[in-house]
């Protein structure tokens, strides 16, 4: 089974992404995690990426989708995959598509994680804290935010007229959160 988990910065995707990694076997494929990677690897290709996210913006949609497509197309998800933070523009969306097609799959389930920005900007200063990620302040916060807005706008639609788009009450504790969505994917897929 392959899953988007999509939602807000701070939204709870990685959390929720690692419980399915864990309890179903799904190989979870988060950009965000493969350019911090870069990043602490000191790589050209990182380098470029963290003026990028420093400042709350996309890197190009190049970059992320040959990421990805490494990953799928090494066979490390036989499984399934859980994609987080990925789709974030119609090409990316396109573009996974396409390469889950020719390997005879498709996308199941998009589980839209649905949290209001109160409870984003508290969660975003409380990883700030925790995590120390540089692109964690709130200014940075509000133009990722922004950006999602503007994304959300494109690529939910996409799915929407897929008929895969399953929203999920992201405000509750991350225990309820995945009870949730262990029965949208017991039901739908
Ligand atoms: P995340 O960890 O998913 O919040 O991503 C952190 C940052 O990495 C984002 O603010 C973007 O700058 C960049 N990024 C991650 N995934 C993507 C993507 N699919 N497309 C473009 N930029 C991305």
């Amino acid at each position: 089974m392959n899953i988007i988990l999509f939602g807000p910065p701070g939204a709870g995707k990685g959390t929720q992404a690692k419980i399915l990694e864990r309890e179903y076997g799904f190989k979870q494929l988060s950009t965000g995690d493969m350019l911090r990677a870069q990043i602490a690897e000191g790589t050209e290709l990182g380098l470029q990426a963290k003026t990028v996210m420093d400042q709350g913006r996309l890197v190009s949609d190049e970059i992320v989708i040959g990421m990805i497509r490494s990953y799928v197309e090494s066979g490390a998800c036989v499984k399934g995959a859980v994609f987080d933070g990925f789709p974030r523009t119609i090409a990316q969306a396109e573009a996974l598509d396409l390469m889950l097609s020719d390997l005879g799959r498709t996308i199941d389930i998009v589980v839209e994680l649905q949290v209001e920005d109160e409870q984003l900007i508290a969660r975003i200063q409380n990883r700030a804290h925790e995590e120390g990620r540089s692109d964690d302040t709130l200014k940075a916060f509000k133009v990722r935010l922004d950006a999602y807005r503007n994304y959300a706008a494109d690529v939910l639609p996409y799915y929407q007229g897929k008929g895969i788009r399953r929203p999920v009450n992201g405000m509750q504790s991350v225990e309820c959160v995945s009870e949730d969505l262990h029965a949208v994917l017991e039901r739908d897929a």
